[in-house]
């Protein structure tokens, strides 16, 4: 297997250089969820160099490229995220749209191309069975809600993430196990935590009655007070938040109002409900849902809180995880790697956890804050290269020896749910509720 490992991490090494002019492409030319039709067209352009069909277009932008051994055994993923996101000021944001590569997901497609370059390397392939598909996934970060939620109502999209759209479109079924790499600022090389935070999204909406803010307050209904109370209801909530839920609720208010003397008479809030276990986080959006009709009750306005499916909680597969940290620590040594506990971000990749061993470690090479200004890859070779090292050695574990490991880890798992019963959750989420006077 070593020898295998050395030949893939070889022929990556080799072509070094295209993977960081890759990513670097990638980092400079940022697009939004369900929109990064340019970001595909490089991908697809690099894996079909290496000889691999690619199916592209998958849930709007996404796209899949199979390596198949020819030999049976287990198909293993390794995903990258195609998607930026909006960082108003990111000196390399996209002046038209505002999208910035500040989570460093073109660091994920350059690694998933340089695992392509080494598992497709003839002498590697010959070593393994099973298959490899390389998949694109658009849409990780949650963003522009109301474009991709026209979507979803206009029967473009079920979902609004890119892995639990590809679940819907049952683009996973013929997948066994998968993999992603995300960057992230850390001193180690590489950490791999034990699960993160799912989350439900919010898109609520006040209204009241508008009049003269100056002359004839008393004539109007203040939905920006309502959305104002309702902020406190939320806050006054956390105390009863237990620590090891991991909630996280974080309301921003979208639209306060129109004219400044004119009483608010329609405002808008936004906000994520976090938490470590879908119960969890069932229970903290009741008493969201329950804190945002007190605001509105409070001032006699009406709101309307239309709840969209957010992640589910991800549970890193803890031998996966082991396997991919061990690759690291032999290329950089025992002290290169960490273990980590609960982290409280989202992710979607929690989604396929439920269906499959999947794995989301972290890896460096970045300096700066996730989603701020000042996010920079420091290291191209940390953040776009060595991922791919890792993932293709990964896969060489789980299908080489006559796929013997990936086999077991497949047969052993015990999915927490079957695709049907996560849609069924996922979908019952969908709801749009109204409260207010009669
Ligand atoms: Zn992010
Ligand atoms: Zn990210």
């Amino acid at each position: 297997m070593n020898e295998i490992k050395d030949l893939a991490r070889g022929a990556i090494e080799r072509r070094r250089q295209d993977v960081i002019d890759v990513g670097d492409r990638i980092l400079h030319m940022p697009e939004l969820g369900f929109k990064e039709y340019r970001t595909a067209g490089v991908a697809k352009e690099f894996l079909e160099s290496l000889g691999l069909a690619v199916r592209d277009r998958i849930a709007l932008t996404g796209l899949k490229a199979t390596l198949d051994t020819g030999r049976p055994g287990p198909t293993v993923a390794v995903m990258g995220e195609l998607d930026a996101l909006v960082v108003a000021g990111h000196p390399l944001a996209d002046r038209e749209t505002g999208a910035a590569h500040a989570c460093g997901h073109n660091g994920q497609i350059a690694g998933m191309l340089a695992a392509a370059i080494g598992l497709s390397e003839p002498a590697v392939l010959a070593g393994l069975c099973g298959r490899v598909v390389f998949i694109a996934v658009p849409a990780e970060e949650y963003v522009e809600v109301e474009y991709r939620r026209d979507l979803v109502r206009s029967e473009r999209l079920h979902f609004l993430g890119g892995k639990p759209e590809l679940v819907a479109l049952d683009e996973l079924a013929d997948i066994h196990i998968c993999m992603m790499v995300h960057l992230a600022p850390m001193e180690h090389r590489a950490g791999v935590a034990e699960s993160n935070n799912g989350c439900v999204v919010k898109m609520v909406r006040f209204l009241g009655k508008a009049s003269h803010a100056g002359g004839a307050p008393h004539d109007g209904v203040n939905a920006l007070n309502a959305a104002n109370l309702a902020m406190q209801a939320i806050h006054a909530q956390r105390e009863t938040f237990r620590d090891e839920d991991a909630i996280r609720v974080h309301p921003i208010i979208t639209r306060g109002g129109d004219i400044v003397n004119v009483v608010p008479a329609e405002v808008t809030l936004e906000t994520y409900v976090r938490g470590k276990t879908l119960e969890a986080i069932f229970d903290a959006e009741a008493k969201v849902d329950r804190a945002l009709k007190a605001g509105a009750m409070a001032v006699g306005a009406t709101v309307e809180i239309e709840t969209l499916p957010g992640y589910m909680p991800l549970q890193n597969h803890a031998e996966l995880g082991d396997l991919f940290l061990a690759n690291v620590a032999g290329m950089f040594g025992p002290d290169s790697i960490k273990k980590d506990g609960h982290r409280a971000g989202s992710t979607d990749m929690g989604d396929l956890s439920h269906l499959m061993p999947a794995i989301h470690p972290y890896m460096n090479g970045i300096t700066g804050a996730g989603h701020s200004v000042d996010w920079t890859v420091t290291d191209q070779g940390a953040a776009y290269v060595d991922p791919g090292v890792a993932m293709a050695m990964t896969t060489i574990d789980l299908l080489g020896n006559g796929g013997q490991q990936g086999e077991r880890i497949v047969n052993e798992f015990q999915a927490p749910m079957s695709r049907d019963e996560y849609l069924e959750v996922q979908r019952a989420v969908f709801r749009t509720e109204a409260f207010g006077p009669e």
